[in-house]
């Protein structure tokens, strides 16, 4: 179709005659504001919740039909709506609680803009039914279009409102499909009165699908807030959240006072859920939360995402209230400040309780181990059970302690140190109980183990080995190099190379002295084998059947099933007698390997070791679960760097292309570049808990017990890349 460019009544006219400005009619007027207020289901159920509070129930129920599409019923026990106010109680701007301008400055209900009944009535078919106190019967009305279409009629009723909002966006076509081809609004909803059962806690909530027996949320009114967290959000959440409080009472910096629960570094999920309320009401901050989140990626071990309660009081005429059309975000005075200063008590509240991680046993499932698989840790709901006491299995627990700021990239960053964070001790305490298994008494009088041992400190290279001890980790230059500093010197240092070579030295140093990572499922040595005979196959292409693998495979596992008993006494290596490896040794506190290569490590064990020969057999053993337990890169490609396109999934053809309109064309050619977002959070997991690894356990471990080999100095393991001094000079000059 071609436009008519004369048209005086077309958007591309020509400009001499300037168009002709209207006045809407009040109908589209209003129904494009109604649809501003109540953007999709679950801002009505808001707005409607909201005025139930407002109305001072004590229990409230939700009733949802087709995602709030078809039906969405609020019904309260609050104070009710007066008769004589009926008649308005859904025009724009009425309202019982904001009289004059100068009010919202103190407002404490949440609504005060009259608006969200009556762009109800806009946009969808609204019936109320209500009774006052003293009254003998209630009221019930439709409205439409803001007004009455009736008179209101007596009918019996119990204490409170009703609200019944049905066929929303029954007259806006455009919004109501795209709401239709979205996903189910629903998941929202119970989202929304699940935020607010956790913070109004003497107020009972009920959230249901029409019909459906079972509430989807169901709380009931308590002094406790964990129990109502536990009831809403489950244990895993409850059982793992601590406290968290703070206030400030500055009147030239901030006032406030907050208090909340933040949950701790047993705590794993994939999402961060950050409920806020500010003054009582729902509202969302990303700065805050994004401030929040910083500080749990910089503390925990694993890239896991936060769960926060947080309730923020502050002088109502430091908060904005009329920001947005549906209320959902505030400006508040001093910001900034608040923030920092949430952020860093929930810092250091983090660290401290990270100093007592418990990791989760590793779960082993065979079935999962194929080549771009990672280990799945199973993590356990309970909170952390106290280590010390004789009943818990110590192998099963390994310390971690998040404290130690040598070397670490953000230390440096901080402008300032943060308040009431001081240096736990615990770490020293692990490091001398480490120390103190450096040299086993009982194992000396194995001549090949000393003689090992004995290898290691006459190849130590002197130089580097102050390099080692007194250099700053600076942060990875890419993913196998690390940047350091030594003196006025940057090194370039390979992480694999390094973690390797001291993996194989603390398996010398702590030879049958191991602590064990017990596997919470066996996992069968002769599959294992298999996996990575077939794995090898993939890399050489190689044609031997599947039957001599097979053989290699029984082979290999029969020859380490002889061996158990060594391997375990020695190495801390378990394989019962059915042929299944059920336990592995802890080389470095608070490191456990990549699951993923038991396989390879399997075969290298069945494979290349000599074990006629005592001390090349203890090396070899050395070596191979060196290899194994060393910082690898992870097998998933780093989804920041090069590796992306290894997400990107093709599109899954399961549509019947005949019959699509071109609606759904358009959506299939989206699919194609769909990206597998759950394969990306185990990957992110992956490279965040390895970055971790060598910053907190391998630098600080290396400066404590790596006798760098001579090899190094020449090997490219460290590569000199600058001298600050010319550095300097350099840019003097500039
Ligand atoms: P606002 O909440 O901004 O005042 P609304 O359109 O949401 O505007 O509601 C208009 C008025 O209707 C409220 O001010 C309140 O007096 C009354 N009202 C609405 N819902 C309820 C309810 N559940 N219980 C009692 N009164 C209600
Ligand atoms: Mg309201």
């Amino acid at each position: 179709m071609e436009f008519e460019l004369d048209s005086p009544s077309s958007p591309l006219a020509a400009p001499q005659e300037p168009p002709q400005i209207r006045r809407l009619e009040e109908c589209v007027v209003n129904r494009i504001a109604a649809g501003e207020v109540i953007q999709r289901p679950v801002s009505a159920v808001k707005e409607l919740v909201e005025n139930s509070l407002d109305a001072h129930s004590t229990s409230i129920n939700v009733v949802v039909k087709d995602g709030g599409l078809k039906l969405i019923q609020v019904s309260d026990d609050g104070h009710g709506i007066r008769f004589e106010d009926l008649p308005i109680l859904c025009e724009r701007h009425t309202t019982s609680k904001l009289s004059t301008y100068e009010d919202l400055q103190t407002i404490k209900s949440m609504g005060f803009r009259g608006e969200a009944l009556a762009s109800m009535t806009h946009v969808a078919h609204v019936t109320v039914t209500t009774i006052t106190k003293g009254q003998l019967h209630g009221y019930r009305v439709s409205y439409k279009d803001g007004v009455m279409e009736h008179q209101p009629k007596a009918c019996a009723a119990v204490k409170g409102t009703q609200i019944m909002v049905e066929n929303l966006f029954y007259n806006m076509v455009a919004r109501k499909k795209t709401l239709q081809s979205t996903v189910d609004d629903y998941s929202k909803i119970v989202d929304v009165i699940s935020r607010f059962a956790i913070h109004h806690t003497s107020v009972s909530f009920s959230c249901r699908k029409h019909g459906a027996v079972r509430a989807d949320v169901h709380s009931v009114a308590t002094s406790s807030r964990l129990d109502v967290i536990r009831s809403v959000y489950g244990p895993s959440v409850s059982c793992n959240l601590m406290k968290l409080e703070t206030s400030d009472s500055d009147p030239v910096g901030s006032i406030f006072s907050m208090d909340g629960f933040i949950s701790s570094s047993n705590y794993m999920a994939k999402k961060t859920t950050m409920v806020l309320f500010i003054n009582d009401r729902l509202v969302e901050c990303t700065a805050l939360k994004r401030a929040l989140e910083i500080v749990y990626a910089a503390t925990l071990p694993k890239a896991s995402k936060p769960f926060i309660y947080m309730s923020i009081q502050l002088p109502p005429e430091h908060v904005d209230v009329n920001v947005h059309p549906t209320k959902r975000e505030v400006s508040l005075l001093n910001q900034e400040r608040i923030i920092e200063k949430i952020q860093s008590v929930a810092e250091s509240k983090l660290r401290s309780s990270n100093t007592s991680r418990v990791f989760p046993e590793q779960t082993l499932d065979p079935s999962q181990l194929s080549p771009f698989s990672s280990s799945k840790d199973s993590q356990t709901d309970s909170p952390p059970t106290a280590s010390k006491s004789q009943k818990t299995p110590v192998n099963k627990i390994v310390r971690t302690d998040a404290m130690d700021p040598a070397g670490r990239l953000d230390a440096y960053l901080k402008a300032k140190p943060l308040e009431g964070l001081e240096r736990n001790p615990s770490l020293t305490a692990v490091r001398s109980a480490v120390r103190l298994r450096r040299n086993p008494k009982e194992t000396a009088d194995l001549t090949s183990l000393q003689e090992l041992i004995d290898d290691v400190e006459r190849n130590c290279h002197s130089d580097l080995l102050d390099v080692v001890r007194h250099c700053t980790f600076i942060g990875m230059a890419d993913e196998i190099l690390a940047l350091l500093q030594h003196g006025t010197h940057l090194y370039l240092a390979n992480v694999v190379n390094l973690s390797k070579e001291i993996m194989y030295q603390q398996v010398l140093r702590r030879f049958a002295h191991f602590n064990a990572i017990q596997l919470s499922e066996p996992a069968p040595v002769s599959d294992l084998i298999m996996l990575a005979l077939q794995e090898e196959d993939l890399n050489s292409e190689s044609t031997d059947g599947d039957e001599l693998k097979q053989n290699i495979a029984k082979l290999n596992s029969e020859l380490l099933k002889e061996k158990m008993e060594m391997l375990e006494e020695y190495f801390g290596i378990s394989i019962n007698s059915e042929g299944y490896l059920s336990m592995l040794p802890v080389i470095l506190d608070q490191h456990t390997p990549d699951m993923d290569r038991i396989p390879d490590f399997l075969l290298t064990l069945g494979n290349d070791i000599e074990w006629l020969d005592e001390k090349n057999c203890f090396q070899g053993i050395a070596a191979a679960i060196a290899n194994f337990y060393a910082m690898h890169p992870p097998l998933l490609p780093n989804p920041s760097g090069d590796g992306m396109h290894f997400y990107k999934r093709k599109a899954t053809d399961n549509r019947d292309d005949e019959g699509n309109t071109i609606e759904k064309a358009d959506i299939q050619v989206e699919e194609k570049d769909e990206i597998d977002n759950d394969l990306i959070s185990e990957a992110e997991t992956a490279w965040a808990q390895r970055e971790w690894s060598i910053q907190h356990v391998l630098f600080p471990s290396m400066r404590l017990f790596l006798k760098p080999p001579a090899s190094m100095a020449t090997n490219g393991t460290f590569v000199k890349v600058a001298s600050l001094e010319k550095l300097y000079k350099v840019f003097e000059r500039c």
